[in-house]
């Protein structure tokens, strides 16, 4: 790895595990099963919180698309070829969590609502009704310092910025035809927040607070806060895990 790269790479992963969130995941108490993380994915967690590789002996090139991967080591969390599999499922488990979290709270919730625009199918993650506001929501998680982002993310949460501009643009036209809010839901891979995502958090914890949930918005704001986070380095893992086996079996 050359110098540069090295650097680079150092300073922006100092930058994204001190944002906010990113610690989120080591303060959670593995009070439900949402919020417990097996050994083996609690040491991938770490081994990518200390800019370790995943693995002490690694492939130099992805199976999947070839990319090198010396001077990429977690290739696998974005790997293009690749994240339609376990990256999915680990957007998947996140969204869940914040439908589940909304209805304790006291709000309705409805994923992936289809048919809210007739001029194409642009379908965001998650609509929700919080008395008179009507919310669009879209999840997005990204790798910060993967060789694309790498530049922006020496600015801490500016990858996660840019994908809510990204989002604000392509929901834009739908939000307004909705008369709804869009809110861009962005994580980055190390557990980084997006001021919207963590801002709506918030929201959902003072809704149930003056809705009269059962749940109190400390408890709203903990648990899902920490299903959120265990969910991302539970998918981090999983597609680290299943990304090297594959690379291994078609390299
Ligand atoms: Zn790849």
């Amino acid at each position: 790895m050359g110098y540069n790269r090295t650097v680079n790479q150092t300073s922006a992963r100092l930058l994204v595990v001190s944002a906010p969130g990113a610690s989120n995941w080591l303060k959670t108490i593995p009070s439900l099963p949402s919020h417990v993380l097996t050994d083996n994915h609690y040491q991938l967690a770490m081994r990518l919180r200390l800019g370790l590789p995943a693995f002490n002996i690694m492939r130099q090139h992805c199976g999947a698309c070839n990319s090198s991967i010396t001077n990429d080591p977690w290739h696998y969390l974005s790997c293009v070829q690749r994240r339609k599999n376990e990256l999915n499922m680990r957007h998947d488990q996140v969204n869940r969590a914040l439908a589940l979290y909304t209805l304790h709270a006291g709000c309705v919730a409805r994923l992936e609502p289809s048919s809210l625009s007739d001029e194409n199918r642009l379908r965001p993650d998650l609509q929700l009704i919080m008395d008179q506001f009507n919310k669009l929501i879209d999840v997005t998680i990204v790798h910060p310092t993967c060789p694309s982002h790498i530049k922006q993310a020496q600015t801490q949460l500016k990858t996660a910025k840019y994908a809510c501009d990204q989002k604000i643009q392509k929901y834009s036209n739908l939000a307004q035809q909705q008369s709804a809010d869009f809110i861009p839901f962005a994580i980055e891979s190390y557990g980084g927040l997006s001021e919207s995502a963590s801002s709506l958090i918030n929201e959902i914890a003072v809704f149930a607070t003056e809705h009269l949930s059962a749940w109190s918005k400390e408890e709203i704001m903990t648990d899902l806060t920490s299903s959120i986070a265990c969910a991302v380095q539970r998918g981090n893992a999983i597609a680290a895990l299943s990304g090297y086996s594959a690379c291994a079996t078609s390299a």
